[in-house]
């Protein structure tokens, strides 16, 4: 059985925030403004995952409303929404995702991130696709307002408690 789900999310670009995209903090001169880190190319994986589970958004299960989720490091989220598909027996595939955004270009940063995200989804990196492209000086990725994130994720039956092999 494969499940697949997908992910979108938008963060607005200002000063004084660091930028964080899966997990990794790139040097830039603007983060992305949010209630958690705003890791939108986390939160893009952690919707397409729960989507594939059909198991409802993020903001249904880390509300932006509930101070225990101010600052949130957003990989530790992901890592909260594979231990539930863990639960109903359900673990990630492979997941395909997408960052837009004008500047600071990510592929320096690209092999990072896809390690920091596999580590998190307890996938090998081979499963993990780390895409970017900015929006050609168009609309609000364009004029540097925000980014935003696209993902892809298939799941299926987690193997048996105990590893295989046994
Ligand atoms: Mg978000």
């Amino acid at each position: 059985m494969t499940l697949v789900g997908i992910g979108y999310d938008c963060h607005r670009l200002v000063e004084g925030r660091p930028l964080v995209l899966g997990g990794v903090e790139i040097g830039h001169d603007r983060g992305l403004a949010g209630h958690s880190d705003a890791d939108v190319l986390a939160h893009a994986v952690t919707d397409a995952l729960l989507g594939a589970a059909g198991m409802g958004d993020i903001g249904q299960h880390f509300p932006d409303t509930d101070e225990r989720w101010r600052g949130a490091d957003s990989i530790e989220l992901l890592r909260a929404v594979v231990a539930l598909l863990a639960e109903h027996r359900l673990a990630p595939a492979n997941v395909d995702c997408t960052v837009i955004i004008e500047a600071p270009a990510i592929s320096p940063h690209r092999e990072r991130i896809r390690r920091r995200l596999a580590d998190a989804l307890g996938l090998d990196s081979g499963r993990v696709n780390v895409k970017a492209t900015t929006s050609e000086g168009m609309g609000f990725v364009g004029a540097g307002e925000g980014a935003a994130a696209l993902a892809v994720a298939t799941v299926g039956d987690a193997p048996p408690a105990g590893g295989a092999g046994g």
